[in-house]
């Protein structure tokens, strides 16, 4: 808007200045205009002057010239050509009475020379007169009509203007119809000696004739107009008793003048069209007001579509900004906050817990079996699964609570004031209330069972980093006691977690160390009570801590890949071991754990083979326990790496059986000979219907499918009798012999020797 006004304005003022420019070089092309106009018509009068000067001259000299030696002598001196204005030149004599008769003689000879022969010598007006002036010689251009011979000149109507040149010694100038239209004689007095008498009474006594031209005003005045063709002109003579005007060309409407005295009794008046006064008058300024209006509105629009574009450019950058913002903030997933705006809530959580007291915590949850899902059926299922924890969770907490997610299947709610009054634990039940139902995802075809862990962190900290941290430790301990739980921070936790550290430290340098060490297992035939066998269990005798537990590791072991090696060592030490039992006559089988990133490589093959043939080990009493999970992974290669397994004589275990997804179909896709029933199955067939019944059904399908049946952690003499009842083939378990070092293994095998429930026998073993 501002642009277009002082655009508006510019183009006034411009125009307006334009207007004045305008007026003022139209006045400078009148007084110009006018002044040439003046120029050519003053020319015109002295070409005139020059002609009757020269034509006195001549009839001065020549007092009796004849009409053909005056007209030789108007065609000598080029007249008609060089004065295109003039029309005729005469010479008119003052004709006293007395000379008459002689005058009409010669009046009557030049007649006969004359363009009109038959013309006769007739005063006209007759009568006595002091004088007359009467037409002596003429020469008239073509087709003009001469003047009639005998007119008095001074008797008729150009008379009063004759006898005034007379006297005054001057031209005079007067309309004359004679010669045509728009026509006007001069006269120029002629006096005796060719000279002006300075008196009158000597002017008077010695004039003897008038040169008189007729002269045609419109060749003169279209001359003048020549190059003016928008102008009229008024060419206007006054002065002693002439007054005669003459006009040509067209004068415009409102027309301006201008008057250029020519000092002869001549004045030139020009006529030029009136530029009208101010901005709309002119139009030049108005099509420059009209232009600049035009254009001011262009570059305002021009300027506003710029804006526009500009301010909807920026109206993008703060969407865009607002979009990355948020995405910075955002889990991409889930939609919901990430770490940082998660610690950002911490932290204001925590100022408004200083300022208001109220009680603050964070629930640090993880999925239990996300990674199986995961693996098992896919990252889109897993994702699809993510978002749906993440709906859930938003549900089960107050709209100010916040659900955050760190990445992976590692949630974050933010509890305070009065989500908090009824308890923490409260909270977290919901939680895990709200993820029991099985999720129902378009990726699975079956709904998908999730338990969470969670790690509370309840009141004040320093940073919002240790809050997340102390959380993140008591969901470690969550994690340890079992599935479903959540556990409060303690300070004496901060103590375990720095112990976990420094172990995996430690753990680098283990095998080299050889720090590493197997217990045995013994396996028991449930009909029987003889015993079947052993399953290798790994131990780490840290130079420090003790023995450490499998649990403890293996987790450590398999993300940084150290599984492999130890897992090589573990088949090797396992052989070895068998082969020494073997070698001493006993037969019973050796089971080793595989972890699933053993079976993932090719190289499980070749350590299985040479473990085998390094140790001399019989194959058919090697079984490896794998577990659901790991089979699943992926089915194409892991099949046909158990087919080359399967080949070299050992014998194939599902550990840990109805823990993971893989279900039943999987006993027949694989060539599986065992199937190890979890201890939670076990420890449940008491009590839980479900428990007893799925032990059941495992045992019928074992049984169709010829697949050997082993029972986990069988405890108590109940568990036994049941499983034993639900024939069940194999038992292991606490209730039977705890992992056994070599030498109490080797006591036990020498003391039940020949017996056939050698469980009777008081065995020590690992207190674990
Ligand atoms: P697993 O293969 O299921 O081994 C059986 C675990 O159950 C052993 O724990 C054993 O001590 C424990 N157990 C046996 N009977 C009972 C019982 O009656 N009650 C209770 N509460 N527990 C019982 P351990 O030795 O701590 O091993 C834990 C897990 O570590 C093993 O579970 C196995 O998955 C893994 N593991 C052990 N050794 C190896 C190994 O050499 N390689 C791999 N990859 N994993 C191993
Ligand atoms: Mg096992
Ligand atoms: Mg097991």
């Amino acid at each position: 808007m501002f642009v277009v006004a002082i655009g508006f304005l510019g183009s006034f003022l411009g125009a307006n200045n334009l207007a004045q420019s305008d007026i003022q070089r139209a006045h400078q092309n009148l007084q110009t205009s006018s002044a040439e106009i003046a120029a050519t018509l003053n020319l015109a009068i002295q070409h005139e002057q020059d002609l009757a000067i020269s034509a006195g001259a001549f009839i001065v000299e020549n007092p009796n010239a004849s009409e053909s030696s005056f007209i030789r002598w108007v065609n000598n001196v080029d007249a008609f050509h060089r004065y295109p204005e003039i029309l005729a030149v005469a010479i008119v004599n003052v004709v006293r009475p007395s000379q008459l008769p002689a005058f009409a003689a010669r009046a009557a000879i030049n007649a006969k020379e004359s363009k009109a022969p038959s013309q006769t010598f007739t005063l006209t007006p007759p009568g006595k007169r002091p004088f007359y002036c009467l037409v002596d010689v003429e020469h008239a251009r073509p087709g003009l009509t001469e003047i009639p011979i005998g007119l008095d000149m001074c008797d008729s109507s150009l008379g009063p203007q004759l006898l005034q040149a007379r006297d005054s010694g001057q031209d005079t100038y007067a309309p004359d119809s004679l010669g045509g239209p728009a026509a006007f004689a001069v006269g120029t007095p002629l006096y005796r000696g060719g000279s002006h008498p300075s008196t009158l009474a000597g002017r008077r006594a010695n004039i003897i004739g008038f040169t008189g031209t007729e002269i045609q005003t419109n060749t003169i005045l279209m001359t003048a107009l020549l190059g003016h063709p928008n102008d009229a002109v008024a060419f206007h003579y006054q002065r002693s008793g002439s007054n005669a005007t003459f006009k040509a060309g067209h004068r415009p409407t409102n027309a301006t003048t201008a008057t250029v005295d020519l000092h002869n009794g001549w004045h030139v008046k020009v006529f030029t069209a009136a530029i009208a006064g101010g901005v709309f008058g002119d139009s030049n300024s108005a099509l420059l007001l009209l232009g600049g209006v035009l254009l001011s509105l262009l570059l305002g629009l021009l300027i506003y579509v710029l804006g526009t574009s500009r301010s909807s450019a920026m109206q993008l950058v703060k969407e865009r900004t607002d979009q990355l913002q948020h995405q910075a903030l955002h889990d991409s997933l889930t939609g919901l906050p990430n770490r940082a705006l998660i610690l950002d809530r911490i932290d204001r959580m925590l100022a408004r817990s200083r300022r208001e007291h109220t009680e603050v915590a964070a629930l640090f949850l993880d999925l239990d079996n996300f990674k199986d899902i995961n693996d098992t059926l896919g990252h889109r299922a897993g994702d699809e699964l993510l978002v749906s924890v993440g709906v859930r969770l938003k549900s089960a907490v107050r709209e100010t609570d916040t659900v955050g997610r760190l990445g992976g299947d590692e949630f974050v709610v933010l509890a305070d004031g009065v989500s908090l009054e009824a308890g923490v634990d409260v909270v977290a039940d919901r939680l895990l209330d709200v993820l029991a139902t099985p999720f129902i995802i378009s990726a699975s075809q079956v709904p998908l069972s999730v338990s969470a862990s969670i790690g509370i962190a309840e009141g004040d900290r320093a940073t919002p980093e240790e809050m997340l941290q102390d959380a993140d430790i008591a969901l470690y301990q969550a994690k340890a006691a079992g599935k479903r739980n959540a556990v409060k921070f303690v300070a004496s936790m901060q103590e375990s977690v720095d112990h976990h550290r420094s172990l995996e430290v430690d753990l680098q340098g283990a095998l080299e160390a050889q720090q590493f060490f197997l217990m045995y297992q013994p396996t028991v035939d449930l009909s029987t009570g003889a015993f079947t066998g052993v399953e290798a269990l790994l131990r780490w005798k840290h130079p420090e801590r003790g023995v450490v537990q499998p649990n403890d590791f293996i987790p450590a072991l398999e993300s940084r890949g150290h599984i492999i090696e130890v897992g090589a060592w573990v088949l090797h030490e396992a052989c070895r071991q068998g082969a020494l039992w073997q070698g001493r006559g006993y037969r019973f089988t050796i089971s080793v754990n595989i972890s699933a990133k053993q079976l993932e490589r090719d190289r499980l093959v070749t350590d299985v083979r040479e473990a085998i043939s390094m140790s001399g080990f019989d194959a058919t009493e090697l079984i490896l326990e794998l577990t659901e999970t790991a089979l699943m992974h992926d089915s194409g290669s892991t099949l046909s790496r158990l087919m080359l397994l399967k080949a070299l004589g050992v014998r194939v275990a599902i550990d840990d059986f109805g823990t993971g997804y893989s279900s039943l179909a999987y006993l027949r896709q694989f060539p599986i000979d065992i199937l190890k029933i979890d201890r939670s199955f076990v420890s449940g067939i008491a009590d839980s219907r479900e428990s007893a019944a799925l032990v059941h059904t495992l045992v019928q399908l074992g049984k169709v499918l010829g697949i050997e049946t082993i029972a986990e952690g069988v405890e108590t003499n109940d568990q036994r009798s049941r499983l034993e009842s639900e024939n069940v083939d194999t038992g292991q378990g606490f209730l039977f012999a705890r992992p056994l070092a070599v030498a109490d293994l080797d006591r036990l095998l020498l003391d039940s020797a020949g017996k056939p429930e050698w469980l009777s026998v008081a065995i020590p073993g690992d207190s674990s």
